[in-house]
């Protein structure tokens, strides 16, 4: 069996007027993160890193940011067709490790949904998605609430 690893990274910002939507599921809270699809950062990051992991580009490559196609997307049909792109290269998730930086809301209590919910959509083990939850200790724009970032680390094998 071959395994590869990818790396992904994500930033949105923070406006008002906007839901909030990350690692699928939907967060109560004053803003929303700005972008042409739902803006969901964490799932950006980790289809980057699944993208990363099959040398296929990125996530801007193949779901361009002016398409009509794309425009206000659940970000999660994006994963279910990044999962079929590296699917065309023989690739499998193998585990998914990521951090979200953000200094509210508060991701704690809503990490077992997004772990279930991204699991369900890629259609893997629960135990195969880690999500983490930091602040930057009110440093930078994270840190001010202007915008939310992602990392996400995958494996990927090939039979
Ligand atoms: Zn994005």
């Amino acid at each position: 069996m071959k395994i590869r690893v990818g790396f992904g990274f994500d930033v949105h910002k923070l406006v008002e007027g906007r839901e909030l939507w990350l690692g699928g599921i939907r967060l109560e809270h004053t803003h929303g993160l700005l972008g042409h699809s739902d803006a969901d950062v964490l799932i950006h990051a980790i289809c980057d890193a699944l993208l990363g992991a099959a040398n296929m580009r990125d996530i801007g490559y193949h779901f361009p940011d002016n398409s009509e196609e794309f425009h206000n997307i659940d970000s999660k049909i994006l994963l279910v067709k990044t999962i079929e792109l590296i699917a065309t290269k023989g690739y499998k998730v193998g585990n998914i490790d990521a951090t979200v930086c953000a200094e509210r809301p508060k991701l704690k209590a809503h990490i077992p949904a997004m772990q279930e919910c991204l699991a369900r959509v890629m259609g893997i083990d629960l135990d195969d998605v880690s999500i983490k939850a930091t602040t930057t200790e009110k440093l930078g724009f994270t840190g001010r609430e202007e915008g939310i970032s992602a990392y996400a680390t995958v494996l990927v094998e090939k039979k």
